[in-house]
């Protein structure tokens, strides 16, 4: 088989018989070819902050929902659950809310990426707003799943004070609306206010789906930390031009043409009988009809955490140092503004609260990733690009934002953009099949 890259892969693989690696995206994206990376992101790019996962008994935080006894763990993002029983919500808020957790070295990179006039978009699938606090502007981020940084009573749609419902969470107290109007029609409680994150049973963010036209600019396509098992986020790696090249970051290799289409990533049609994926990554260039088809090959898959293809990239770019020079820097101060806090408002926080079991546990893991990065980056480059032996180590983050992701699932029918295409169809229903199961 005669493979060839697009033109503009092509020219930064030496040995243009061979597929394109992360090498050669990493040339690429350090040329001045690229100005408009479209990152994806999903959980595991939030994994090595140390995240909790609340199933995990481990965290304590599953101990701490046990006495609300949820049907299932996912109750806690239903929307009709939360009307009727708010509080475990709040308590695992507590834990989750924003400022709890430092952006990991793949957050840093989006930051570089922007700085460096590369960066057109992320789509991120995490509600942690980590991206926001490592420096990049929100105008770069789309939350397709919401995020806390914003928070709105549930009955009359009023947003309430930032700070005020940072309380509220910090806190675990159920947060209900003021407005005079509101209480009335609530026999005087208030409705209900919760962050903008979407819940099973509500829509996407307009946000979403208004720039879902930055896909079709993009000149470079990363896709980092996500299974892409969740619609319509998954559809995205297919509304890039045909000549983009597209580069997965991941554990696992996901999002194959071809593969078992265990999620709704079928394009419709057909696809209902064919249980073969139609769409999607094409790493191998199984789309290629016979061996003199000429068409390029331009996915490339770099198997790993996302800190390390944003190390492999960064290297390759000469950031690196930048990297971990501003990654390091932000971290002491966010340790030390951490410390300051616990000690001054001692009995407060939520860590004294949860106990040995709880952050603590949070806060070992995230000591155990930072070590580990750190050992990553003096490691060199080939070693680090064998990242597999450590596959299991992250199952905290992964699992809660993997969840988080699934809330969209319900809702993927009814949040179609206007100019819907049936293929979403058949996504929406498929994914209903895929509710918790728990
Ligand atoms: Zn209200």
């Amino acid at each position: 088989m005669s493979l060839r890259t697009p033109s503009v892969l092509a020219a930064f693989n030496p040995d243009k018989a061979a597929f394109p690696t992360i090498e050669t995206v990493g040339k690429l994206l350090a040329s001045d070819k690229i100005k408009k990376v479209v990152v994806l992101a999903g959980a595991g790019v939030s994994t090595a902050s140390g995240i909790p996962d609340f199933r995990s008994p481990d965290t304590g935080l599953y101990a701490n929902l046990a006495k609300y006894k949820l049907p299932y763990p996912e109750a806690i993002f239903e929307i009709g659950y939360f009307q009727s029983t708010p509080q475990p919500f709040f308590t695992l808020s507590k834990e989750l809310y924003p400022g709890n957790f430092h952006p990991t070295l793949t957050h840093y990179f989006l930051r570089l990426l922007n700085e460096k006039g590369k960066l057109l978009r992320v789509f991120t699938q995490n509600i942690d707003t980590l991206d926001r606090l490592a420096g990049l502007p929100a105008e770069r981020i789309v939350e397709a799943h919401g995020s806390f940084a914003t928070s709105r009573c549930i009955k009359c749609g009023t947003e309430v004070d930032g700070e005020w419902m940072k309380e509220k969470c910090l806190k675990g107290e159920i947060a209900r609306c003021a407005e005079e109007r509101c209480k009335k029609r609530t026999g005087g409680k208030g409705g209900l206010v919760k962050p903008d994150i979407v819940f099973f049973g509500e829509g996407l963010p307009n946000r979403f789906f208004e720039r879902l036209s930055d896909l079709k600019e993009a000149d470079l396509l990363i896709t980092m930390g996500t299974s892409l098992q969740v619609q319509p986020f998954a559809s995205l790696i297919d509304r890039v031009p045909s000549s983009c090249p597209r580069l997965l970051i991941n554990l696992e290799r996901v999002g194959d043409i071809g593969s078992e289409d265990s999620s709704s990533f079928s394009s419709g049609g057909l696809s209902s009988y064919f249980p073969l994926r139609e769409s999607g990554f094409d790493f191998d260039g199984l789309s290629l009809r016979d061996k003199s088809d000429k068409r390029p090959i331009r996915d490339v898959f770099f198997q790993g955490k996302t800190d390390e293809g944003a190390l492999e990239l960064a290297g390759i770019c000469g950031w690196e140092e930048e990297l971990r020079e501003i990654w390091a820097r932000e971290k002491k101060v966010f340790d030390e503004q951490k410390a300051a806090a616990g000690a001054s408002s001692e009995g407060a926080t939520q860590s004294e609260k949860t106990g040995t079991d709880g952050l603590s546990a949070a806060e070992k893991e995230a000591d155990k990733v930072a070590k580990e990065v750190s050992r990553a980056v003096e490691q060199p480059k080939s070693k680090r690009t064998d990242a597999t032996e450590s596959q299991h180590q992250d199952a905290t983050g992964e699992d809660l934002a993997e969840q988080v992701s699934k809330l969209s699932v319900s809702t993927s029918t009814s949040a179609e953009e206007p100019r819907k295409e049936t293929s979403h169809d058949q996504a929406g229903k498929k994914a209903e099949d895929r509710k918790p199961s728990l």
